[in-house]
């Protein structure tokens, strides 16, 4: 399930989202740096300066992610690769990708094209420091210059979904063909430098230096990057070549129009715990009615709203065919956030396919031994 985000609008084309839990990173940064870092490089400087100063810097580093994630997402669309949007969390940031990049060497400059914009803004940062005046402002660059040099190399370790790892990936691709398996080792590698961080972390944090609690939040949160790529990519491996029409149900529920949402909550929902619904006239499909649907109408209101006034109409509904591939519909499924995609063909409903749909699929062919 996608994360809820804060869109900040579109950047040259692209939108650009905003994780909940940037804030936290920014309050922790900003009092950090304004009681460490520029205390200390700013003697005498008072609370007021430095708690701005640790602010600025916050709000920088920001930008310095965002232009590192635009350099991927501008490369990508060069290569013809959709960028859906950068969403920018916790530790940095990531370009999301409509698709795979066509071949190993577009994934290499996709994945080289952050580091290289966090390299050349460490430079111009330093650069920056050496001219600058007033000694303030040669603190803030020269930190910029070393979070952005940081960034750069941080995001070269080769543990993929690091953008290092992704140049692994891109190099076992292109050498073995086979980019499951490229995938696979990458991934792997990403969850082996996770625990490492994880275990140098509580090391530093066992010896009395609480900055390892950074390097062990760090190792945490890529181990769970990395094992969703292993995850994802064992899931892809399985449903890779399957049809959406071999797992999805056929046996949905439709109902006319005019039911209300009361009789539906009290003959289907209650009775015979139905969560989703198809709403038909003469045979053709006019939209999709989930327990979600419902429950968003005040209850004092279903005697009198009917499920087409409730349902998500069939125009607004992202749907799948039957041909349609099994893992790219799965894959839309995780991208919106919904449970399920009818199937249609010729607007009529053929059946409905949903994640726990997949899940059955799954078990049943394991059970068959398939
Ligand atoms: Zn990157």
């Amino acid at each position: 399930m996608k994360r809820p985000t804060i869109g900040l609008g579109r950047l040259l084309g692209i939108r650009i989202e905003l994780d909940y839990s940037w804030f936290l990173v920014f309050a922790l940064l900003t009092w950090s740096l304004a009681t460490g870092y520029y205390t200390q490089s700013l003697p005498g400087t008072p609370a007021l300066g430095t708690w701005g100063l640790g602010a600025l810097s916050a709000v920088l580093l920001f930008g310095s992610v965002l232009l590192h994630e635009l350099g991927h997402a501008l490369v990508a669309r060069r290569d013809h690769v959709p960028v859906r949007r950068i969403t920018l969390f916790l530790f940095g940031g990531v370009a999301e990708l409509g698709a795979e990049p066509a071949g190993p060497l577009a994934e290499l400059r996709i994945a080289l094209a952050g580091p290289a914009v966090s390299l050349a803004l460490a430079v111009l940062f330093a650069v920056l420091q050496a001219l600058a005046g007033p000694t303030p402002l040669r603190a803030l660059f020269a930190l910029l210059a070393s979070i952005n040099g940081t960034l750069a190399l941080f995001n070269l370790l080769p543990g993929y979904p690091l953008d290092g790892g992704r140049v692994v990936r891109a190099a076992l691709w292109g050498l073995t063909h086979d980019v499951a398996r490229a995938t696979r080792v990458a991934a792997r590698l990403g969850q082996g430098i996770a625990y490492l961080f994880v275990m140098l972390g509580a090391w530093e944090i066992l010896l009395g230096n609480l900055g390892g609690l950074w390097l062990a939040l760090i190792g945490w949160f890529l181990a769970g990057a990395a094992s969703a790529q292993v995850t994802q990519q064992r899931l892809h491996d399985l449903l890779a070549g399957h049809r959406v029409a071999e797992a999805m149900s056929r046996d949905y529920t439709a109902i006319p129009g005019d039911r209300t949402l009361q009789q539906l909550v009290d003959e289907e929902v209650l009775g015979r715990t139905q969560r989703c619904f198809m709403v038909e006239q003469d045979g053709e499909t006019l939209g999709l009615l989930t327990l979600h649907d419902i429950t968003a109408v005040p209850r004092s209101a279903w005697p009198s709203t009917s499920a087409a006034q409730a349902m998500r109409p069939a125009a607004l509904l992202r749907t799948t065919s039957p041909d349609a591939d099994l893992w790219l519909a799965l894959e839309a499924m995780q991208r919106d956030g919904v449970n399920q995609l009818p199937v249609l063909a010729d607007h009529h409903t053929l059946g409905l396919l949903s994640r726990d749909g997949v899940i059955t699929f799954l078990r049943t062919r394991r059970k068959l031994g398939a």
